[in-house]
């Protein structure tokens, strides 16, 4: 049913999750979309990454501690963090107003937020599944979720943000568990794990096969998606839009939805929209274990991610603050080898496949900028960091209700892209 106060046609710019989901939740407002994107189908951040829909671990970056972090891996490429040494005016105008987020205080106010969101990101997933019927990639229960840690010191750590997220509001429902009892589930895991956590309540994706039925549904409702489009600028034309790519294309529409991941900024800054996203690089690969893991398992000391996919398994990791169309530095693939490996057993680590980097769109404080631009025709949808794929059917639910005026979920009060 469309609302009287609903665009008729709406341009959205970026394939990814986050554009995707957003496509979706426009046509269950009656709205003609089409999607461009510069590369295609899931080019960004939305196919190489851990795939994990996981409200217990959905935390705010600015933990306290990562500053710490922080100044020691400016001089450690096998870090976990990498910052390189830069005088890029926008990666320091970042790392300024990220340093000023990573107090105690703001970071427990953050958590707050999170908490909030709860399992509403799961809901927004069964909503699109529930339309889609069987055929389409399913999300998986990770009954349960598991995370491995070298001592029981290393794991207090964790503990203890759980302790915030159920003071702040939130639940999760976990259990304790040792070296031999994580082995008893998961044979793969080595003798450095002596202790772990499991967690109820979580689920997974297969990134790259959701986004591709992901973009079947919504074709199939009518949305056209066109690839090799570079969106160059963007024009409010008083009554409209135009979006204008380069080789001379241009699109009109009602309204456009800004969803480009970590390029967000290019477009968006001329409609008001001031903070930085910046690149928070992150890496993956995949092998083949002899014994192949049923569950995701995360090493939130080495900030190891590990998603089973069928018939390969995905590691993923590292929180690379760079310019965000530098190519694949292979040295990280290399610290993530060096992480991981210690931690399992029965694994060929020579024996890699799909390499890959991709961009998180990271802001200062943490939240996503969702809803209307200075513009009331240009919507931004982006810098969800490292929860995007989380979020992403959440984020399309509240900026479809933002362009057809309808009420929004609660939560997106926090989002003001113009904050
Ligand atoms: C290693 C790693 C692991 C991760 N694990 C998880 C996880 O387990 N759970 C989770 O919730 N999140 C995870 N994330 C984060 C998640 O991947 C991102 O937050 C999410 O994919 C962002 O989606 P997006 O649609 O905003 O951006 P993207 O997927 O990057 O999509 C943006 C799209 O916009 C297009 N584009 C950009 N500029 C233009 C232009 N000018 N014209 C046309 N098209 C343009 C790009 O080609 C791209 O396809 C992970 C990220 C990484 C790197």
């Amino acid at each position: 049913m469309v609302s009287a106060k609903a665009p008729g046609h709406v341009v959205v710019v970026g394939a990814g999750i986050i554009g995707l989901s957003t496509a979706w939740y426009l046509q269950e407002h009656g709205i003609k979309v089409t999607v461009v994107d510069r590369g295609g189908v899931a080019s960004g951040s939305s196919w190489g990454n851990a795939g994990w829909l996981t409200p217990a671990l959905t935390l705010p970056l600015s933990e306290p501690s990562v500053l710490r972090t922080g100044l020691k891996a400016m001089l450690d490429p096998a870090s976990p963090l990498y910052i390189p040494f830069s005088a890029d005016p926008s990666l320091l105008k970042f790392l300024a107003g990220f340093a000023r987020n990573c107090t105690p205080g703001k970071w427990r106010a953050a958590m707050g937020v999170f908490a909030e969101v709860g399992h509403t990101g799961l809901d927004a997933f069964d909503e699109i599944a529930q339309a889609a019927g069987p055929g389409a990639e399913p999300t998986h229960p990770a009954e349960p979720f598991l995370t491995g840690f070298a001592s029981v010191a290393d794991r207090d750590a964790l503990v203890r943000e759980f302790n915030v997220i159920r003071e702040t509001g939130g639940s999760v429902d976990y259990e304790l568990m040792s070296g031999e009892q994580l082995r008893a589930l998961e044979p793969t895991l080595g003798p450095a794990v002596v202790a772990g956590i499991k967690i109820r309540g979580q689920r997974y994706i297969n990134p790259p096969a959701f986004m591709d039925s992901l973009a079947e549904s919504v074709t199939s409702r009518g949305a056209t998606i066109t690839g090799a489009f570079n969106v160059v600028d963007v024009r409010d034309t008083g009554t409209g839009v135009e979006v204008i790519g380069s080789e001379g294309r241009s699109l009109q529409a009602d309204a456009v939805v800004l969803a480009t991941g970590a390029w967000l900024g290019a477009l968006a800054r001329k409609f008001g929209v001031k903070r930085v996203v910046q690149a928070g690089r992150g890496y993956s690969f995949t092998v083949v274990p002899e014994a192949m893991p049923s569950h995701p398992i995360y090493f939130p000391d080495q900030r190891v991610a590990c998603t089973p996919l069928g018939d390969r398994f995905r590691v993923a990791g590292m929180m690379e603050f760079r310019n965000v169309d530098a190519p694949l530095d292979p040295r990280r693939i290399k610290a993530i080898v060096e992480a991981a490996s210690p931690m399992f057993t029965g694994i060929n680590w020579e024996d890699r496949a799909e390499e890959w980097v991709g961009a998180r769109p990271c802001t200062t404080d943490g939240f996503p900028l969702v809803g209307a631009s200075r513009s009331p025709r240009v919507h931004v949808a982006g810098g969800h960091g490292m929860w995007g794929i989380a979020l992403g059917p959440l984020t399309g639910k509240m900026i479809a209700a933002g362009l057809t005026g309808t009420t929004p979920p609660a939560i997106m009060r926090h989002f003001n892209p113009l904050r």
